[in-house]
């Protein structure tokens, strides 16, 4: 159980004040949440850091003030010059020091609060950017005008956050006041030794001040307080894949011998024969299954190469032995796909297939969860819902997850927890190619296998880049194509138009070739429901519809082998891995596709060799070169790697610095569990506090039971 104190940094937004179901609304948006969370919590308000903050610490007098910058005066109010009547002209109030005058000028407010404000002969503190008209000082809207006797509630350093339509930053600022009241006091975690040498400060303290800073290194990713999180939450995740490491080694596998059954007749189903590299990395799981230790592999293959297939044998192998199986995805609509596409399979081999997502409530979910504790489910398929706290699994033999680069640790602990004495054998997939320090900060040792080698008579694919301006060329090709029989992705970037912005919408593109080609074009984006996404992408599967606008809901492992045609609209607001990952939805038959990266007219010199990288006729559809090339391209800033996945992993560790803190994490975890293995001393009571801050609650629990 998390400990008492920490109840209040868990407890949900909505308890604080100001924050009704519309604010919550906005911060949904705003704040990034790890997956599986919904509803932001304290916590995540807390780990929403600021990106800058304003200095209103200047104070000089009048006659020193810098045009142009931000500061805040003393000063005492002479003078209220009132606008006439239905003039535009704004209402302006003169103030003055020993040394100069300062006029405060206000569009449209309203003079009689304006002059209460700022009454005639009192002194006020005013806080914003003095700009010179003139020869005069001026202030348009002052951020702050507040009483001698308030000076303490202006923010000398004010923390400026990352915002979201409707949100206002006064709005925020006052919801971050309160969480700081929530930040506990804590128990040190951290060696009094190794904070002294840093000049660290407590836990409570650098959190603390990153929302309420003293001083801009307090809020700076390179300053003591930040760098003190970042390695507090690297030496929870290194700390938790130690335990996991331990837990390993001192636990049994479920040991999974089939007898091949079921997999024979797998193959007899499959219209094709599985490549050498799937033949492969079927063997290697194997003997890990067969193995008394548990299996943890990484199955890398790029886009296309067929892992799912690789996981259905690996699954059919728990299933043999009469154990079970999951397959855990990220999304909604990959977990369905997923469960679609491997139903035939499961039908004509008689596996016992279900799917459990979020959506699945109520008593159908309450059926599948008896069917799938009395083990009368084979391979249950899904997404975080295969985790949560009531699923319980008859005997769950081997886990695996898709698209495993966004999840993280603690989740795939959840899933690996439900198993078989508390560890089930875990297969993870990856299209993405992680460098090895990656792998390392995420799982610590585990066994890779590749699929070097796609299926046979697969073509490459066709890819060229057309400024936007040609978009009528394209659009008539298109046409004729779908005409002729050809299905198309089109993906755009965004759901509606936001007004002046350039972005292409996806809702008026949809509507634009629904003209051209009535009846034929569907349209999926995140904002909608999942059952008319997945309505929609059903017929678009099927065929009925024949192009599908989508916004990147479909980046991840869609399968419609039919589809020839990719169209992707600002192209240069991708990634490079990213596009790639877009352009495998085609070019999965044995007919040519093509893809088409539409832009801007204008270029930066990275996208352009972003555009230029893809379209590279010896590598550009080689996803391992791609990603060493989009590393290249970004200049190497990027250390932990998680915005390669396009999913933050860390919540504060993407610091300057961190390659190195990670590894004395690592160092640092591994001494822990040498010296004090059962966490039972005064640091180790307090370390399992830090795992419980950052939500590692499997890795305490499974350490329970080693
Ligand atoms: P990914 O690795 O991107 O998840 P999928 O598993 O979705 O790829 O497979 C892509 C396509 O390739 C699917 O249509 C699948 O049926 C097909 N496929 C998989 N293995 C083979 C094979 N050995 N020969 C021919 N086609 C295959
Ligand atoms: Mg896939």
């Amino acid at each position: 159980m998390r400990p008492e104190g920490l109840a209040p940094l868990f407890s949900s937004a909505e308890t604080l004040t100001g924050v009704g179901p519309r604010v919550l609304q906005f911060l949904q948006k705003a704040i990034a949440l790890p997956p599986g969370i919904t509803d932001p919590r304290v916590i995540d308000l807390l780990w929403h850091a600021p990106h800058s903050v304003i200095d209103r610490r200047a104070e000089p007098a009048l006659d020193e003030a810098l045009p142009g910058t931000i500061a805040t005066f003393a000063v005492r109010v002479t003078k209220h010059s009132g606008a006439p009547r239905n003039s535009k002209a704004p209402f302006r109030v003169t103030c003055e020091d020993e040394t100069g005058t300062l006029t405060l000028v206000f569009f449209h407010g309203d003079p009689r609060f304006i002059s209460r404000q700022l009454p005639i002969g009192e002194t006020r503190y005013v806080s914003g950017r003095v700009d010179l008209y003139g020869n005069s000082l001026q202030m348009t809207h002052p951020d702050y005008i507040v009483e001698p006797d308030k000076r303490d509630t202006l923010p000398l350093l004010e923390p400026v956050y990352g915002l979201t339509a409707g949100l206002s930053p006064k709005v925020l600022q006052k919801i971050m006041r309160q969480t700081v009241e929530r930040i506990p006091a804590l128990p040190e975690w951290q060696e009094a030794t190794w904070l002294g040498e840093r000049a660290w400060p407590t836990f409570s303290d650098a959190l603390r001040s990153l929302h309420v800073p003293t001083d801009t290194d307090d809020v700076s990713p390179g300053g003591p307080g930040w760098q003190r999180l970042a390695y507090d939450e690297l030496l929870a995740s290194q700390l938790a894949l130690a335990l996991i490491r331990q837990s390993h080694k001192a636990q049994r596998g479920r040991q999974v011998t089939g007898d091949g059954r079921l997999r024979e007749r797998i193959l007899a189903a499959l219209p094709f024969p599985l490549t050498g590299a799937q033949k492969r990395s079927l063997t290697e799981i194997e003997a890990d299954l067969a193995s008394a230790s548990r299996m943890l592999r990484l199955l890398q293959g790029d886009v296309g190469s067929g892992k799912t297939v690789v996981a259905m044998m690996a699954m059919a192998m728990a299933v043999e032995t009469g154990a079970q199986a999951a397959l855990m995805a990220p999304t909604e609509v990959l977990a369905r796909q997923h469960a679609v596409s491997l139903s035939d399979l499961a039908e004509a081999t008689g596996m016992r297939l279900a799917l459990l997502t979020g959506r699945e409530k109520g008593k159908p979910r309450r059926e599948i969860l008896e069917r799938l504790e009395a083990g009368d489910i084979d391979i249950l398929i899904g997404t975080h819902a295969l985790f949560q706290p009531d699923v319980a699994y008859r005997d769950l033999a081997i886990a695996v997850i898709d698209e495993q680069h966004r999840f993280g640790v603690h989740q795939r602990l959840a899933l690996q927890a439900k198993g078989h004495d508390g560890g089930a054998n875990v297969l993870a997939m990856t299209a993405t190619p992680i460098p090895r320090t990656l792998l390392m900060t995420h799982y610590g040792d585990l066994d890779v296998s590749k699929l070097d080698e796609k299926p046979p008579g697969r073509k490459p694919i066709k890819t060229t880049a057309l400024p936007v301006s040609k978009i009528e060329k394209l659009l008539d090709r298109v046409r004729v194509n779908v005409t002729d029989g050809a299905q198309v992705y089109w993906v755009c970037p965004l759901i509606e138009s936001t007004g002046t912005s350039e972005l292409a919408a996806a809702e008026e593109r949809a509507a634009h070739l629904g003209k051209l080609l009535p009846g034929k074009v569907g349209l999926v984006h995140g904002a909608m429901s999942g059952r008319d996404k997945d309505a929609v992408m059903a017929a678009f599967s099927a065929g009925d519809l024949r192009v599908l606008v989508a916004t990147t809901v479909i980046e991840v492992g869609v399968n419609v082998p039919n589809a020839t045609i990719m169209v992707i609209e600002h192209a240069e607001r991708f990634g490079l891995a990213q596009l790639h990952q877009l352009r495998g939805r085609v070019g999965r038959g044995d007919r040519q596709s093509y893809c088409m990266l539409l832009h801007s007219d204008r270029l930066t010199e990275t996208a352009e060799k972003r555009i230029a990288a893809l379209q590279d006729a010896k590598r550009g559809d080689d996803g391992f070169w791609l990603s060493e090339q989009d590393l290249v391209l970004r200049g190497g800033g990027e250390i932990l790697g998680s915005r390669q996945s396009g999913v933050p992993v860390y919540r504060v560790a993407e610091v300057p610095g961190a390659q190195d803190l990670l590894e004395a994490a690592r160092d640092d975890a591994r001494l822990i569990l040498e010296r004090d293995p059962g966490l039972q001393s005064e640091r180790g009571t307090a370390l399992r506090h830090l795992l419980y801050v950052f939500e590692c609650d499997e890795a305490v629990r499974l350490f329970r039971a080693a």
